[in-house]
């Protein structure tokens, strides 16, 4: 592939081992010429596997060796050690597929030295519909627990990023900015906090009872999403998978009773909940710049989770502030008729499924950001507001959608490159300045804007309601019922 209208891209980080890319779909794909942009290495020793040859063309015309196959428990170790150790050092593993443990990838690569990023913790098929796991044990949290259970017995070693694209990832950046850019509002203190305790004590102080991943994707298609097939802006098999687990979130310390359907786990850090029913069948009422209040999908994802975790403030090992966090995730309209026809059928997938490339995208926005509310301002959006239209000029082979994505995992590959030493890691962790640094020439128009929309504004006009009407922040008041 070549850039004909290429400056001089900018090149982060150089690499002399061989990189290693699992998965070729909407992600590979985008990620690939970012890739050959920003980080100097050499393409000899670069592989790409993936089952699906459909795109292989895209390698061949970058002269990137493709390998047609399936890793599958068996096989995965077999195939990548020797890949991983074809360079002069230890090698980069790129994960970007559905259905290969990230765990065991995780463990590989440690084993050989090697570096890993990936962007959704993955385990192998068959977990998020077994029907002999408990709710609890097909959860997001119990995939991150796995995670960090690994973390916990293998300290340091060799970088591991886990879940790093847009989100999870890049909404953990977006929200230490925000939280600095409220706290010079306010008139608070302008030091970057240094530590994980640090940042706890700013959104303590702050009075941050809850984050949304609040995010609004109007890119509408050409061609209206015909029946029985799932349309989708990005994976249709990773929406699926967890719209179908159960709906999961950060529950604050501000609450004051656990949701009707909502469950503790009986393990872990006990610093989220989930419900008895699925995120893709549950909504809630949150708000983005263009759609201003909108009903969302409180879909599970990691950063609910790790959000809650980190910013979690403990007094002699009590939790004494911890922020309520959950994905509240509007969809393009065609993805959102896929959900209601997926649930009419019961859960049960349509036959085929499309993800809508940039091509085929008529116009739109994946308006991407995160919610800080409870503050003395009300309710603060800060996020990335890229249009199709502008992904297409910045990047060939995605949409908004993708190179929201893509972007933020050649910041974390960057990142680790950088910081070949650190272990297992969340992008909490991580430094949020250097990797929006890395990906905000991808991000279109970033802003932060403020909003009195609270989830009570409108509420019982026409029908009486059962609200919080001391605290509109209560999940209660957030949870469409
Ligand atoms: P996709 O469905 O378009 O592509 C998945 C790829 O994985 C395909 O190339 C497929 O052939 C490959 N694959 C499937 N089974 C495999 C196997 N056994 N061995 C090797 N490869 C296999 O998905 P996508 O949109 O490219 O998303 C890729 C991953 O990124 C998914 O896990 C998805 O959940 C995740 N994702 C994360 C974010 C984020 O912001 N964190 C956003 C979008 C996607």
């Amino acid at each position: 592939m070549t850039d004909k209208t290429a400056p001089d891209w900018e090149i982060h980080a150089q690499f002399e081992g061989a990189i290693v890319m699992i998965g070729f779909g909407s992600i590979g794909k985008g990620f690939l010429p970012l890739l050959l942009r920003h980080i100097g290495f050499d393409k000899s020793k670069f592989v790409v596997i993936a089952p699906d040859g459909t795109d292989a063309h895209l390698l061949k015309a970058s002269g990137v060796q493709f390998i047609q196959k399936a890793l599958t428990r068996e096989n995965y170790a077999q195939v990548l050690q020797p890949l991983l150790n074809a360079g002069k050092g230890p090698g980069f593993l790129v994960n970007l597929s559905v259905e290969v443990s990230s765990v065991a990838l995780i463990e590989l690569c440690r084993q050989n030295q090697a570096l890993y990023i990936d962007t959704c913790i993955e385990p192998w098929p068959g977990f998020y519909t077994d029907p002999k796991l408990s709710i609890s044990q097909r959860s997001n949290y119990a995939l991150r627990e796995s995670m960090l259970d690994f973390a916990r017995a293998n300290p340091g070693g060799p970088t591991a990023v886990t879940t790093c694209g847009a989100n999870p990832g890049m909404v953990s950046w977006f929200v230490k900015q925000a939280l600095l850019n409220i706290a010079k509002d306010l008139g608070h203190s302008a030091d970057v906090p240094a530590t994980r305790a640090q940042w706890g004590e700013l959104a303590k102080r702050l009075g941050i009872k809850g984050v949304h991943i609040a995010e609004r994707d109007t890119q509408r298609a050409k061609s209206p999403k015909p029946q029985g097939v799932f349309v989708n802006t990005w994976s249709v098999e990773g929406f699926v998978s967890e719209g179908l687990q159960p709906a999961e979130l950060g529950f604050g310390s501000h609450e004051k009773a656990l949701p009707p359907e909502g469950r503790r786990h009986d393990f872990g850090p006990d610093c989220a909940i989930y419900l008895t029913r699925p995120g893709a069948g549950t909504r809630v009422r949150s708000w983005t710049p263009t759609a201003k209040a909108q009903h969302a999908f409180l879909v599970t994802h990691n950063e609910a989770i790790s959000i809650a975790d980190y910013y979690t403030v403990t007094v002699n090992g009590q939790a004494v502030y911890r922020p309520t966090c959950h994905y509240a995730y509007h969809p393009a309209d065609d993805a959102v008729l896929s959900l209601h026809e997926m649930a009419g059928a019961e859960w049960q997938r349509q036959p085929r499924s499309h993800i809508l490339t940039e091509g085929e995208i008529l116009d739109g926005i994946d308006e991407l950001g995160v919610l800080l509310f409870g503050h003395a301002k009300g309710a603060y959006w800060y996020g990335s507001q890229l249009s199709v239209q502008e992904a297409r000029a910045l990047a060939p082979h995605q949409n908004a959608t993708g190179l929201q994505v893509t972007s933020a995992v050649l910041a974390g590959m960057v990142w680790a490159l950088e910081n070949p030493k650190a272990g297992v890691i969340e992008a909490d962790a991580m430094d949020f300045a250097r990797c929006l640094e890395v990906q905000m020439p991808y991000l279109g128009p970033v802003i932060g804007t403020y909003t009195d929309w609270t989830p009570l504004q409108h509420r019982g006009v026409l029908f009486p309601e059962d609200v919080d009407l001391e605290d509109p922040w209560q999940f209660r008041n957030v949870l469409v019922r």
